[in-house]
């Protein structure tokens, strides 16, 4: 579409008028005011369990389950795997079972499971076993990831219950919280 004379005219005048181009001022006093997604809110809080983990010498992954239509939180873990000398205490496990019993059903089709970390074989087929809705992980694990580093078990069809993983929501800092985990796990005298 042409510009009209008209409309071409007036944006000869502003370029050549910069100083008369409307002026845009921008808010500082609340940065951060924008809406938050859902599901990056969700990995916030993910984020915060992994880090409580971390801070008890775990590594640190996080899990939050909550309803897809209302995003209200059915439930919460994170890896516990060395407190409680279990070899199963994965984050999505713990989170997994609570759901189930906040919700008084096993079937978990109508929640969404964020974690921080790609679960593993084991993760991935408890989700296929509760039959999650909808699944959302942060950073890829190349050593030990089922949905998508090394298999991709949650899309087997095989399987009568699959998700398609939705992968890399905030991946950056999900990887960062382990990264820095493992960090200071080798420096001498941590
Ligand atoms: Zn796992």
């Amino acid at each position: 579409m042409s510009k009209s004379p008209c409309c071409a005219s007036f944006l000869n005048r502003l370029s050549c008028q910069p100083d008369r181009l409307p002026r845009l001022t921008l808010s500082v006093r609340q940065p951060y005011a924008l809406p938050v997604p859902l599901e990056t809110d969700m990995m916030l809080r993910a984020l915060d369990l992994a880090r409580q983990a971390g801070a008890l010498g775990e590594v640190p992954v996080g899990a939050v389950i909550y309803r897809s239509a209302d995003g209200a939180i059915l439930a919460e873990g994170f890896n516990r795997r060395e407190i409680d000398n279990d070899p199963i205490a994965h984050a999505e496990i713990a989170a997994i079972a609570a759901a189930a019993k906040s919700l008084g059903d096993w079937r978990l089709n109508d929640c969404t499971l964020v974690v921080t970390l790609e679960p593993c074989a084991m993760c991935a087929g408890a989700i296929v076993n509760a039959r999650v809705g909808r699944l959302i992980y942060g950073a890829s694990d190349p050593k030990a990831g089922a949905c998508g580093s090394l298999m991709r078990l949650t899309e087997d069809p095989r399987l009568n219950h699959r998700v398609i993983p939705e992968a890399g929501l905030m991946a950056a800092e999900c990887g960062d919280v382990l990264r820095e985990f493992f960090r200071k796990l080798r420096k001498p005298g941590a």
